[in-house]
């Protein structure tokens, strides 16, 4: 499906025209895409930036296999590392930016042992890049809500520090307590109108039933559009009759649902899920931390996984996995002129090859990304700032 070959021309920050043969503008900068593809830039609306090691000597994985191994091994390696998070936030939001990512929605660890301290960081690091890189905030209690008191009010202070979103996980799996972790999260929400972005590996009926709670406050607050469910494994273990009808709650109630294409556990079934009308957006999750050692922050990469894991191979299946980690994490971050049509914010990736397809297949490097009219990479590397 290659398309035709078209100039565009960006005036202030916004697509002006589109055609073939526009003249260049006296002192514009001209990019030649060399035949290539031009995207809207990636989305990666599920990171975790202020925990990763990126740009740190490679450290072995020595975390056991639950959640909550993998909760203690970091806590403990917090202690030990004391990273600076707005320096590791920045790293890797770069790392980001020159894989074609202009968008990220990052969850940022708030307890009671570190407080804002990660949360601040990331603030200062959205501040620096904010030119480059729009990043939206998701206050997250990563060691649980209920079980550690005093995290409720940290919260709070977060999502009044300028946290678009609250954050949740497992409200039965970390504390044993459903109604009790909704209650907080959804309260704050309701309190200072932000979104909610919550954390579920809880398996099957257990997960299923938290979707369930989750589907019950969001309408009952009137958040339809502005609430998501990350992981959801449940939706790839329930059976059939259960499948449908989560997935018409989740339409009913305006709940997004990201994955990541997770390795080595049950995922969300995305063309199922797409073709019913659930809005699906992907993220690198943890890229080089403690729960992981993979990933590169790069969103073509990830469309590759989402494709390969759901057994996608048609032209038309790949194109629903790009589409997930553009237009569908767009639509979750509310991005406004997200798009390439006239009046559009003029945020471009541009690849070499043929076809949309290719791309996934041959995930090339970037040629050019472009924020806002500006070049901000070549080939792969930062242009500057
Ligand atoms: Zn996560």
């Amino acid at each position: 499906m290659a398309g035709a070959a078209v100039d565009v021309l960006a005036t202030g920050g916004v697509i002006a025209r589109v055609g073939p043969g526009i003249a260049a503008a006296p002192g514009a900068e001209v990019v030649d895409g060399q035949h290539g593809i031009l995207l809207p830039g990636f989305v990666d609306a599920h990171m975790h930036l202020d925990k990763t090691f990126w740009g740190l000597p490679w450290r072995a994985h020595e975390a056991g296999p639950s959640v909550l191994d993998r909760i203690d091994n970091e806590r403990r390696l917090r202690r030990e590392l004391r990273l600076s998070p707005d320096i590791q936030a920045e790293g890797l939001a770069r790392q980001a930016v020159s894989r074609g990512t202009l968008h990220i929605r990052s969850h940022v660890d708030v307890d009671t042992e570190i407080g804002l301290r990660n949360f601040e960081g990331v603030m200062a690091a959205r501040r620096r890049l904010k030119d480059i890189v729009s990043i939206q905030v998701v206050a997250f209690p990563q060691s649980g809500v209920v079980t550690r008191p005093g995290t409720a009010e940290l919260l709070d202070r977060a999502v009044q520090g300028g946290a678009e979103l609250i954050g949740g996980i497992d409200p039965a799996g970390i504390d044993r307590d459903p109604k009790g972790q909704l209650d907080v999260v959804f309260g704050i929400a309701g309190r200072h109108g932000a979104g909610v972005d919550i954390h579920l590996h809880d398996p099957g009926e257990l997960g299923a039933l938290q979707i369930r709670m989750i589907a019950e406050r969001t309408r009952a607050l009137g958040l339809a559009g502005k609430v998501s469910v990350s992981h959801a494994f449940c939706l790839g273990m329930v059976d059939e009759a259960e499948l449908g009808h989560l997935i018409d709650l989740l339409v009913d109630s305006g709940i997004s649902i990201m994955t990541n294409a997770p390795g080595d556990r049950p995922m969300p079934p995305l063309r199922r899920l797409r073709a019913a009308g659930v809005t699906v957006f992907s993220g690198s999750d943890g890229v080089r931390d403690a729960w992981t050692p993979f990933g590169t922050a790069d969103m073509l990469e990830r469309a590759m996984l989402l494709a390969y894991r759901s057994g996608f191979r048609t032209d038309d299946l790949l194109h629903g996995a790009l589409d997930t980690v553009t237009r569908g994490g767009a639509a979750v971050l509310g991005l406004e002129g997200y798009g390439l049509d006239l009046g559009d914010r003029a945020d471009f990736v541009i690849l070499p090859g043929e076809t949309l397809g290719e791309l996934i297949a041959m995930r090339p490097p970037r040629s050019w990304v472009i924020s806002a009219g500006r070049v901000v990479a070549r080939d792969g590397r930062l242009e500057r700032g």
